[in-house]
């Protein structure tokens, strides 16, 4: 399979498989317990802890597991029914799993306003300015979008919140791995990622907590996680997501010119086949290797019908919303009309993929492109 959807999820490092089988067959003691096989258990997931800390550049104790991006979204998102000011500031671009949040937190009295974005899916700050309130409680902007990659400006949204004592979060859960995540230089109070999205395990996650921050648990039990996340800890797949994030984080620069040069290549000969596609996103602040781009007069569920045909991955719009074949709400929101909308691909590169996958990926869009002509 060729497989080019590393921003749906992507596969297992293999040093993290062999860890993760190692824990669960031989670690397998409860972290509570206090002897010797329990011990054990806890100091592996110590040791992810402060992997995952160093690899996001912060203190291990502001790391909280949880069961994924989705709940440490949830695990801030709720915390607003508890709050007094529960006016929350977000944008239209958000995942799913910070918009339905919202929406169901509304018969809990949270209200919320969506910013827009502009045409190269950039949030202005000014807009978030704008759409304070004195019952804003939380800022909530995703760091990088999972559609089409655009980096917002984290930093100038986070002054805003901090000028005005509001906590600000932001869903970072596609950037660990491709682009530099400091929590400490970006400022924020919280901040979500999945281990999924950098070569760890599925249904594990952090949501990076600052000092000082108490947030009440989603899950109520006993005292894990310094009582902000309970429930008997998934070692193995903790202690995967240690390693995944020690190993994401390390070799960065080289994954950035490797992905790089696969968008680069791409882009060149898919505009040599193509010379109206159309590359959405910002030109700059942009994930690498991830590319969303438009073939104007194809439909989309097409293109992936006929590619998946020839072994091909790619995705149109999220992986929460395929199967779904009405525009997507993010490309829509950077003002992109439904009829190019509709014929858009998401195509994100791993650190996996070759030279020679790109060319395969071409030569198959190329014939793809010419099958679906010839046909109409
Ligand atoms: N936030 C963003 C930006 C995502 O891309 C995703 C996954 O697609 C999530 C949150 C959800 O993460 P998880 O799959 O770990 O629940």
């Amino acid at each position: 399979m060729y497989y080019f959807d590393h921003s749906a999820t992507t596969p297992l490092h293999p040093k993290v498989k062999e860890l993760m089988g190692d824990v669960g067959e031989f670690h397998f003691g409860n972290p509570s317990s206090v002897h010797a096989s329990g011990q054990k258990a806890k100091t592996l997931i110590e040791t992810a802890r402060g992997q995952m800390a160093k690899a996001i550049g912060c203190n291990s104790n502001e790391v909280i597991f949880t069961g994924g991006g989705t709940e440490a979204n949830n695990l801030v998102l709720w915390n607003l029914i508890h709050q007094k000011k529960k006016h929350v500031i977000t944008s239209v671009i958000e995942h799913p799993a910070v918009l339905n949040v919202l929406d169901s937190l509304e018969e809990f009295g949270v209200t919320y306003s969506a910013v827009g974005v502009d045409k190269t899916g950039m949030v202005n700050p000014d807009d978030v300015q704008n759409a304070l309130t004195e019952k804003t409680g939380l800022i909530s902007i995703m760091l990088a979008n999972n559609e089409m990659g655009t980096i917002q400006t984290i930093s100038e949204i986070e002054a805003i919140a901090k000028k005005h004592d509001i906590i600000m979060h932001s869903d970072a859960v596609q950037t660990l791995g491709k682009i530099p995540v400091n929590a400490k230089e970006l400022g924020v109070d919280c901040m979500s990622f999945s281990a999924h999205k950098f070569y760890g395990p599925k249904g594990v996650g952090v949501l990076f907590v600052r000092k000082g921050l108490k947030l009440k648990p989603l899950i109520i039990g006993g005292n894990q996680e310094r009582r902000m996340r309970a429930g008997t800890e998934n070692t193995p797949g903790i202690a995967g997501l240690g390693l995944a994030a020690e190993l994401a984080t390390k070799n960065l620069h080289n994954t950035q010119s490797h992905l790089d040069g696969l968008a680069d290549t791409f882009k060149a000969q898919i505009t040599h086949i193509c010379p109206d596609v159309i590359f959405n996103g910002h030109p700059e602040k942009q994930l690498p290797g991830l590319i969303n781009v438009s073939f104007p007069g194809f439909r989309n569920d097409l293109l992936m019908i006929h590619l998946d045909r020839q072994g091909i991955a790619v995705s149109s719009g999220s992986a929460c919303s395929s199967g779904d074949i009405k525009p997507s709400l993010i490309l829509s929101a950077m003002g992109i009309k439904d009829e190019i909308n509709n014929s858009t691909l998401r195509i994100s590169f791993g650190t996996g993929n070759s030279q020679q996958d790109v060319e395969y990926l071409t030569k198959c869009i190329k014939s793809t492109l010419e099958r679906i002509r010839s046909a109409a």
